[in-house]
């Protein structure tokens, strides 16, 4: 360990050391690193953001791993917060009970669990539940609003206290953390001590098809460790003692899987959808390192035709605010060089970010109600895959003359 930094070599799926370079990005700080003003002049490290492919399995994979504790510890993300994604949860809840029917007799683990927004609609339904979540704010948060949540990181370890405690787990659930987790051999190890025989374990997680199909590039940051498809999944799994049975295509982040995965000896069949999506994949040449070329190309154009678009803006002394301070907008404005000369001021609803200054960049984070006040000409939604009810909730903005820039996956003003 160098400064909480530790470089892996080996594939995070199947453990071959043949990795190829496949894209190479901005270095960048850790996306979710905003600062407080009385740390304004300590200057952030920046960490290389590379992209790997493994010869072997075909996963897709950041080989620089950041210090989780680094990235987690103090989370400013918080799933209630976005009405987005406590709808998503909900649907989520009532889809996986009516699909899959998980025992009442046992319970629902929830992995990054977080302020515990999926397991309240799980425990409205009438499960018995368990958050674990590494987040110490958000843990307490969650345990206050009466989600038993255990505050570690999940591993073998942290499987073992929790069985010894409530028995197995009849659903275990992990969103957005599969590709977070530098070893996915260890969860799944822990996954599969902590399900009951017929339990199932579902994760939801950005799908790399539709990254590398519409240019999501910056989905890529360090506590994105994986980028999933399906056919290494499924060796995967196999070679730890589970089975992919289901895979389902859902909206999030701009495109992601939902992935149903059961003990090897489970009887249950695997769903023809797991098949489709292997054909899907083999005919874009997702399994092919060559493939992503072009993703590298279409990153380019974008980059390019954003700045001339914004050089011309500002040649006519126009001013522009960014919107929506997610993760990935880190990426986003070190690719494509949207610095303080760019972005007078970031917009962003989380309280937990208002007063903050952006990773790296330290660009000021402000509540919505400034735009009243600021009045910038330009709002470049930063967070664009919101940008449709971003548009809708600022009716205002629009009707005294004020234009929207959309940089992904087209740039679009509106
Ligand atoms: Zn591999």
């Amino acid at each position: 360990m160098d400064n909480g930094k530790d470089k892996k070599q080996l594939c995070r799926l199947c453990s071959s050391s043949k990795l190829s370079s496949i894209l190479k990005l901005a270095s960048t700080p850790p996306a979710n690193a905003f600062v407080s003003k009385e740390n304004l002049n300590i200057r952030q490290k920046k960490y290389p953001l590379e992209l790997f492919f493994c010869e072997n399995c075909s996963h897709v994979q950041l080989t620089e791993v950041v210090d989780p504790i680094e990235l987690f510890e103090n989370y400013v993300y918080v799933s209630g917060t976005s009405p987005v994604f406590v709808e998503h949860f909900s649907n989520y809840a009532k889809d996986i009970v009516k699909t899959y029917q998980p025992s009442l007799e046992n319970y629902i683990l929830d992995i990054g669990s977080n302020d515990g927004t999926l397991l309240k609609f799980f425990k409205n339904i009438g499960y018995k539940t368990i958050g674990v979540d590494p987040a110490i704010n958000i843990s307490k948060k969650a345990q206050q609003d009466g989600i038993n949540t255990v505050n570690e990181f999940f591993n073998y370890k942290t499987s073992e206290k929790i069985k010894e405690k409530y028995s197995t787990a009849s659903l275990i659930t992990a969103n957005n953390v599969f590709a977070h987790s530098d070893d996915l051999i260890g969860i799944t190890k822990a996954v599969r001590n902590l399900l009951s025989p017929n339990g199932l374990f579902v994760f939801e997680v950005s799908y790399l098809l539709d990254v590398y199909q519409k240019t999501l590039f910056d989905t890529i940051y360090h506590e994105h460790l994986s980028y999933h498809s399906v056919i290494p999944l499924i060796k995967f799994f196999q070679s730890n003692e589970m089975e992919l049975i289901d895979v389902l295509r859902i909206n999030t982040h701009g495109g992601s899987i939902r992935c149903v995965v059961k003990n090897i000896e489970d009887k249950r069949q695997i769903n023809k959808s797991v098949f489709d999506l292997v054909d899907l994949e083999k005919s874009v040449s997702l399994n092919n390192k060559k493939t992503f070329k072009n993703f590298t190309n279409n990153i380019k154009e974008r980059k390019k035709s954003l700045n001339d678009f914004i050089k011309e803006l500002k040649s006519q002394k126009k001013t522009i605010a960014g919107f929506g301070a997610p993760a990935k907008a880190t990426t986003l404005m070190y690719e494509f060089g949207l610095k303080n000369d760019v972005l007078d001021f970031i917009v962003d609803d989380s309280p937990l970010k208002q007063g903050l200054y952006s990773p790296g960049l330290h660009i000021p984070v402000v509540p919505s109600s400034s735009i009243d006040v600021l009045k910038p000409d330009y709002l470049l939604i930063l967070a664009w895959n919101f940008a449709d009810s971003i548009i809708r909730k600022n009716k205002e903005f629009s009707n005294s003359g004020g234009k929207f820039i959309i940089p992904l996956p087209n740039l679009r003003v509106i």
